[in-house]
């Protein structure tokens, strides 16, 4: 496989890499029993749910789009394959839409429970009667704990939209009760280990421990940097393991989306221009802002590595960046928009940069593709697979992606 073969700009998912991702997870789930569902949130990539399919439970929706996206491609309870739904607020239109689909829906209020319950009743008893599995009800609850940082990514910072606060609970709970819920969710991790899990059972058992056991389940959510290379598995399994033997008939459910799709591909480019001011600027065919919008949000800056031909054998020459003004060439990579902050990072080479050289972002499957725009008219990446080491197009975007947003 040559890189200079792939379009540019294109997202290449790598099979094997993200069979690994999946072969991890599903340990974690046959040794815990834990039910492992795909954040679609993170990772929408449906062009590989034939592979990922094989290895969880189902998929985790925020709203309609992705419920249905999951129905669509991963499958729903026709295939034993969970769609579970949570949204901090739904509209009828979208409920609607939803019961057919959707076998667990969470609720962010008592309220929203309240107005949607009896829908949910008459759609259940049709289910019933066809002999499927009814749908689950659940709240999300607010444990008032969580160790995320920077405070955008935090659900539980003071006037935070996500989950029920216990306060709130109590209230909930002598007005209406819990007869009609199956489960309690809590989602309050971002990139973290299991021993960030094990600190947040605490506060969610101090504040919800009386309700564990009436329920059939407990959604622990996503976050969970599961096949990040120094991730303590083990830990994360006794953790489950130890939930289990306190509440034999609950079962548990995580939800990552970035573990899924961690290291698994990365996102291709070509230098279009190198200018000087005070420095060498390269101009390439991503943006940060269009492509990898992460890298100015968390803000981070992604590993490269540099792809050029040689002149004399036309082999393909790839350098890895040397860090921070450590390489005798010193580039910063922008992108082509008119944003001024448009800047990826600083990057240094052994070698210099030239114009057409390719540019290889790494581990740029999650969180990318799903918040790609179309920004200042910059054309969508094209999607790509490397299967059998052969490197597949499933994917190109053209004008009219672009015309029929506007
Ligand atoms: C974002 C989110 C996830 C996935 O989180 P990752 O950090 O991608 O693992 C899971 N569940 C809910 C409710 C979320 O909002």
């Amino acid at each position: 496989m040559k890189y200079f073969d792939i379009p540019s700009p294109c997202y290449v998912l790598e099979e094997d890499k993200f069979k690994h991702n999946l072969d991890i997870l599903n340990l974690v789930r046959s040794a815990s029993k834990a039910k492992i569902l795909l954040a679609l949130k993170g990772y929408a990539f449906w062009r590989s749910f034939d592979i990922a399919r094989d290895y969880l439970d189902g998929c985790c929706a925020s709203g309609i789009y992705e419920a249905l996206l999951a129905f669509e491609e991963f499958g729903g309870r026709e295939v034993q394959k969970d769609i579970c739904v949570f949204s901090p607020a739904y509209k009828d239109c979208e409920i609607d839409l939803l019961l057919p689909i959707a076998t667990h829906i969470i609720f962010n209020s008592f309220a929203q429970w309240q107005k949607f319950k009896d829908k949910i009743k008459i759609k259940n008893k049709q289910l019933d009667s066809l002999g499927l599995c009814k749908i689950e009800v659940g709240l999300r609850v607010n444990p008032l704990y969580s160790e995320v940082e920077p405070p955008i990514y935090n659900p539980c910072i003071p006037g935070s939209r996500l989950g029920i606060v216990p306060s709130e609970f109590q209230r909930g709970l002598e007005e209406f009760g819990l007869e009609g819920i199956d489960g309690l969710h809590f989602h309050t991790h971002c990139e973290q280990n299991s021993d960030a899990l094990k600190r947040t059972l605490e506060h969610f058992k101090k504040h919800f421990g009386d309700y564990i056991s009436k329920m059939k389940w407990i959604n622990f959510g996503g976050g969970h940097h599961i096949t990040r290379i120094d991730y303590d598995v083990d830990k994360l399994i006794c953790i489950l393991k130890d939930f289990k033997n306190s509440y034999s008939d609950v079962d548990i459910f995580l939800e990552p989306g970035e573990a899924v799709g961690w290291q698994s591909g990365f996102l291709i480019g070509e230098v279009v221009d190198i200018i000087y001011n005070e420095m060498n600027v390269a101009i390439l065919d991503v943006s940060a802002a269009a492509h990898m919008p992460d890298c100015l949000e968390m803000p981070y800056r992604p590993n490269v590595k540099k792809i050029s031909i040689n002149d004399i054998n036309g082999d393909e020459l790839i350098e890895e960046d040397k860090g921070i003004g450590v390489g005798k060439y010193i580039y910063r990579f922008g992108g082509p928009t008119c944003l001024a902050g448009d800047v990826i990072g600083e990057y240094s080479f052994d070698t210099p940069l030239n114009i057409g050289d390719r540019i290889l972002f790494e581990d740029m499957m999650h969180y990318t593709i799903v918040k790609n725009n179309t920004f200042n008219g910059v054309p969508l990446p094209s999607l790509g697979t490397i299967r059998d080491e052969k490197f597949v197009l499933l994917k190109s975007f053209e004008y009219m992606d672009y015309k029929n947003r506007n």
